[in-house]
């Protein structure tokens, strides 16, 4: 089995100085044979972090990126200006981006087109509502996000983040997670053949030092995507410890 991914999401947190001091707490704290740790800053200091990172296995991701690669958007950062900073992952279609700036699936889908072309691994997120797992119909809403998301021969990572558990404190049950995991294999394999077999999926949603361990044991769980606790060192540096 290939290692596990642990991938911090920083959202809209932290000044220069507060990220370069998390991320050299990291690049010390790290084992050698840890999992893949990726962080994921706001873009205004993913420069700022790269030298830091240089000499560590650590590697930098971006919360967002443009489906264009160039031209007229004000505002917006594209797949290759990421690449051209040594960012290698991109968070796209987090449940927060969905809510507060309107993306579609087929927003996600067009920028996850636009980041693998740009050579970034892309770690697209999908997740429901807490009424909608209450009537039931999580499933249903998972799998149209998944067909809707992720684009043919999508090669990246799936993140699950179900919405109600982030940022709450309250984690989906290992049980939730393990049958939620088994439908989305089932959904992967539906719709990418023998190459769904083989997408990474992540559990994101109020993961911290405590509970990494066992939604880490949960099968076919391939890392974590982390939010709060991903700002604290000694906090993260236990959850990449928790990882195999
Ligand atoms: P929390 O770990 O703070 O719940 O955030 C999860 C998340 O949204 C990571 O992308």
């Amino acid at each position: 089995m290939s290692r596990q991914i642990i991938v911090g999401n920083w959202k809209m947190n932290g000044t220069s100085r507060d990220s370069l001091a998390l991320v050299q707490a990291l690049v010390a704290g790290v084992p050698a044979s840890a999992a893949d740790v990726v962080v994921c800053p706001p873009f205004t200091q993913l420069a700022l972090l790269t030298d830091t990172l240089k000499p560590s296995t650590i590697a930098l991701g971006a919360q967002d990126c443009h489906k264009d690669s160039a031209g007229a958007h004000t505002g917006d950062i594209s797949a290759p200006m990421l690449t051209d900073l040594g960012v290698s992952y991109v968070v796209l279609g987090h449940s927060e981006r969905r809510q507060e700036h309107g993306e579609l699936d087929e927003t996600v889908r067009e920028k996850t087109v636009a980041a693998i072309k740009a050579g970034l691994t892309p770690i697209v997120c999908i997740g429901e509502t807490e009424d909608q797992r209450e009537s039931g119909d999580h499933f249903d809403i998972l799998g149209w996000q998944i067909k809707g998301s992720l684009p043919d021969g999508f090669a990246g990572i799936l993140a699950y983040e179900p919405i109600w558990a982030i940022g709450t404190g309250r984690a989906a049950t290992t049980e939730e997670i393990a049958e939620t995991m088994t439908f989305l294999r089932e959904e992967l394999v539906r719709q990418f053949g023998e190459a769904g077999k083989n997408i990474k999926i992540l559990y994101g949603g109020s993961v911290n030092d405590k509970n990494a361990a066992s939604i880490l044991s949960i099968t076919d769980v391939a890392g974590a995507l982390v939010g709060g606790a991903s700002l604290k060192a000694e906090a993260f540096l236990s959850i990449i410890s928790a990882a195999s």
